[in-house]
């Protein structure tokens, strides 16, 4: 059911400044756009045609490939609808980009009441023949077909903030064929199976960066004001600035160990039992002598191939022969991208910014680290009873003998 917490959550989209900030993020934007062209073959409607008992696939309609549909030998010719459902489609954005690919029908779904814009820019782009827009929650509107492939911008802060993967997941189980296409998805290597959504844990320290002087502009500064010693307002100056995760940018420079992969998740096989509680224990290594302020979060997703492809009985999949299809020394090659290739949108330090950033947990006083110096513990983020959209993070942490518990929760 739609809960209070639904309404107030959706009311938040129907803001235009948070999709503004998101399409203007151009390694997220680019990465979706980049993706759905890569995987055209899999989105676009397709023509085929049987000749000579093979399967050709002649969507390109080059004036050879229309020479061959009127062929008298061609036994049949038809055209094959891909069908395209992005979940908590915003402006609309992603779903023009598939209708540009070639997507026949896009059902883009929205509880937002942004949906009713995504609706005039679909129709001011004379798509509305290909983009149905739908107002309402993935869970309740219905569609009453199977697609071929999902799209959808779900991530939050430390990935799985905000709670959306599960709609996505419901998404997936109510309308997704077999073989069906999730962007993003995991499987870049069908072989191993590995996973693709990452969500890294590591150790940072600010000891190279202004951030020092933030601890003691809002910390050290009750130690002397007007010359009272205000110490006593300590414990709450550091529960106000310290208790709650804060999005913020960190550099490599502020990374004090190797990260450490908290979750892993394949948007094939995931289920919504999984994301109630994620855990991890850790062990880390500082890599130098340093104050130790606290962890970061961020995550990477890839936009690559199911894991498991359909059979090949399915004209539709991806092994559909093309007079086209055939490199210049004639040998036939299949028309499935590269598993290894899968495109990757990463929100690392490392990597170009993203409105994503990073997510910091500071801990109270920092931990004077020698490189080389362990520091083990675990980490739980869960569902939080107050607000499902909420987060609770639990960590608790060990250097040298001593132990810490930290509790936060992102609101
Ligand atoms: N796809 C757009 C917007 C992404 S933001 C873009 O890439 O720019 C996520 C959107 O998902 C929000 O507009 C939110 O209202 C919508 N959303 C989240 N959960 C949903 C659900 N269960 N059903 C329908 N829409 C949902």
């Amino acid at each position: 059911p739609c809960t209070d917490f639904d309404v107030a959550y959706f009311h938040s989209y129907a803001h235009l400044g948070i999709h503004e900030e998101m399409i203007k993020d151009r390694a997220r934007t680019e990465s979706y756009r980049n993706a759905i062209f890569q995987h055209q073959d899999r989105i676009a409607g397709k023509i085929i045609i049987r000749l000579w008992k093979k399967v050709f696939d002649v969507t390109s309609s080059s004036p050879l490939d229309w020479l061959i549909c009127a062929s008298p030998d061609v036994e049949y010719c038809m055209l094959m609808f891909q069908v395209v459902v992005d979940v908590g489609c915003g402006t609309g954005i992603l779903s023009i980009f598939c209708a540009q690919a070639g997507a026949k029908r896009v059902y883009a779904v929205d509880a937002s009441n942004i949906a009713v814009q995504a609706n005039e820019v679909v129709k001011a782009n004379n798509l509305s023949d290909t983009v149905i827009v739908l107002h309402g929650r993935v869970e309740d509107i219905e569609i009453d077909e199977e697609v071929d492939v999902i799209v959808s911008e779900w991530m939050g802060y430390m990935l799985l903030y905000e709670s959306m993967l599960g709609s996505v997941i419901t998404a997936r189980d109510r309308w997704l064929k077999p073989g069906g296409l999730i962007l993003p998805s995991t499987a870049t290597c069908p072989i191993i199976g590995h996973n693709a959504v990452l969500l890294y844990l590591c150790s940072c320290t600010w000891h190279l960066s202004p951030i020092q002087d933030r601890y003691s502009e809002s910390i050290d500064f009750w130690r002397n004001v007007y010359g009272i010693d205000m110490s006593a307002m300590l414990p709450l100056a550091k529960q106000c600035a310290f208790e709650e995760p804060s999005v913020e940018t960190i550099s490599g420079e502020n990374v004090l160990t190797w990260p450490h992969v908290v979750k892993q998740v394949d948007c094939y096989t995931i289920t919504l039992y999984e994301l109630e509680s994620v855990s991890t224990r850790f062990k880390f290594k500082s890599m130098m002598r340093a104050p130790f302020h606290g962890f970061a979060f961020w995550f990477d997703v890839e936009f690559g191939m199911p894991a498991i492809y359909p059979s090949n009985n399915n004209t539709r999949t991806a092994f559909v022969e093309s007079p086209n299809n055939h490199d210049t020394d004639g040998n036939q090659r299949k028309k499935r991208a590269n598993p290894n290739e899968a495109l990757v949108l990463s929100t690392a330090p490392e990597d170009p910014p993203t409105h994503w950033q990073q997510t910091l947990i500071y801990f109270y006083d920092p931990i004077e680290v020698e490189q080389d110096q362990v520091i083990e513990g675990s980490v739980t983020l869960s569902q939080s009873k107050e607000n499902p959209r909420f987060m609770n993070i639990h960590l608790e942490y060990a250097s040298n003998g001593r132990c810490f518990v930290k509790e936060s929760v992102m609101r």
